[in-house]
């Protein structure tokens, strides 16, 4: 026997009966050719261990993805602790803090070569208004692709506790009057998001809308990074805040304000937040870009065990990751509100990450993008003609092929990988539908909008 092979021996004695590696190697070592090297042993093991197998090896295992501290970012902060991108051959993935959604956008503008980011999760429109340049500075048009579906729900507006009782919660008819009232006084309604023309600007102006009040007309709207929201919320000076779980969880909880409506409940299995890259880092490294697409789907997946949710509280409030009190997300985790008036306990409207009512989670939807566009052609943000060219944009930045090309690698069942682009005719709370094959008709029967269609 070699030296090596002792070696690989008395390592096991010590760490007799410790794991699979060393019986692995005890077999090895009484069962095969005594003169094989220790060494060639080794490796054997760590190939033996490895799920990955050589043709679907990733073309590098290091990539940098971005991330803000609300539950949408999960999947990202789980894949990386419980060890589902290393499964793949990803083992060096950096899950990055950005200290708010414009730095985000800054990094991915840069790169990780430029001591950016490469990717990570995005409120939409944000991957298409990189694309087109309508975001980034000097107006570079940096490509970028969509991957997956983060989540669904998980998002909420917190109204300041100065408006308990005055009518507003997911209707609005009865507070109509204080908003007039407020305007008249001179402190117009204030409500904030973190990042305009995405996602928490378009929930606070669809629910505004909804219940008869102009949001660019009746009330103040504006940007404010999370950690100053809750600040100010209890200074009085802002009256909203539409965000993602733990913050206006951490509202209430803070006796700050309460909530008066969550995005589930304004549509159900709504879509939320983005996983999607820098093009060209996908466009270099496919393999890699599927690994970590399938270290994502399986986090997901781990995620929508409502066991596991105890432990991802625990590890999304560490102090690496969210910094918050575990409890606040425990709550929020189980489908648990406090509205103020009223309590929502359903585990069906919490924060889902893989699949919903509806069906998958995880899959990027066409349709979805679509409605993201012609929410921003209603409120003026993108020009009417969007809609035209909708498709084509569509098609360059959504890889769904990746997502279904990852899905199949992973072994998800066929029923769980959808089998059209649409999801279909989307319904809300105020009885508006959503046709992705008519979005014009969405726009025409909106009574409160910016766009003259
Ligand atoms: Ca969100």
């Amino acid at each position: 026997m070699s030296f090596l092979n002792q070696f690989s021996r008395r390592k096991f004695l010590v760490t007799a009966g410790a794991s699979a590696v060393s019986s692995v190697l005890l077999k090895g070592c009484l069962g095969n050719p005594p003169d094989s090297s220790g060494t060639s042993q080794v490796q054997q093991v760590t190939t033996t261990n490895a799920t990955v197998s050589p043709e679907l090896a990733p073309e590098t295992t290091t990539v940098k993805l971005g991330y803000l501290p609300i539950v949408e970012a999960a999947p990202l902060v789980i894949a990386k602790e419980k060890g589902f991108f290393a499964k793949y051959g990803m083992t060096d993935v950096e899950v990055a803090k950005q200290a708010n959604w414009g730095s985000a956008r800054d990094n991915v503008e840069i790169g990780s070569a430029g001591g950016g980011i490469d990717g990570g999760q995005w409120q939409m429109p944000m991957p298409h208004l990189i694309t087109e340049g309508r975001i980034t500075k000097g107006n570079q048009k940096i490509p970028m692709y969509v991957l997956a579906q983060l989540n669904t729900h998980g998002n909420g507006i917190a109204i300041a506790n100065k408006h308990q009782g005055k009518g507003i919660g997911l209707e609005l008819a009865g507070a109509k009057s204080l908003f007039g009232q407020l305007k008249s006084a001179g402190t117009d309604f204030t409500a904030a998001y973190t990042f305009p023309q995405v996602n928490q600007d378009f929930w606070i102006r669809y629910w505004l809308a909804a219940g008869g009040i102009n949001p660019d007309a009746e009330v103040k709207l504006l940007t404010v990074p999370t950690a100053q929201t809750v600040a100010n919320m209890k200074t009085g000076t802002m009256d909203a805040f539409s965000t993602g779980d733990p913050w206006p969880y951490r509202i209430v909880k803070d006796d700050i304000g309460f909530m008066a409506v969550l995005t589930a409940e304004m549509w159900k299995n709504h879509p939320e937040e983005y996983f999607a890259m820098r093009a060209d880092w996908v466009d270099k490294n496919p393999k890699a870009t599927k690994a970590i697409l399938k270290g994502i789907m399986e986090a997901q997946q781990w995620l929508d065990n409502f066991d596991n949710r105890q432990e991802a509280a625990k590890i999304l409030a560490g102090r690496n990751y969210f910094n918050v009190p575990e409890d606040v997300l425990l709550e929020p985790f189980q489908g648990k509100y406090n509205m103020g008036d009223r309590t929502v306990d359903d585990s069906s409207m919490a924060v889902l990450y893989w699949k919903d009512e509806k069906g998958s989670v995880s899959y990027p939807y066409k349709s979805h993008d679509l409605w993201f566009l012609t929410e921003s052609v209603r409120w003026g943000f993108l020009p009417p003609d969007t809609l035209t060219n909708a498709k084509a944009l569509i098609d360059k930045v959504n890889r769904e092929d990746l997502w279904k090309e990852a899905a199949k690698e992973a072994g998800i069942a066929a029923a769980d990988i959808p089998t059209s682009t649409s999801r279909g005719v989307e319904t809300f709370f105020d009885g508006i539908k959503f046709d992705p094959e008519n979005p014009t008709a969405y726009l025409k029967s909106l009574k409160i909008k910016k766009a003259n269609v």
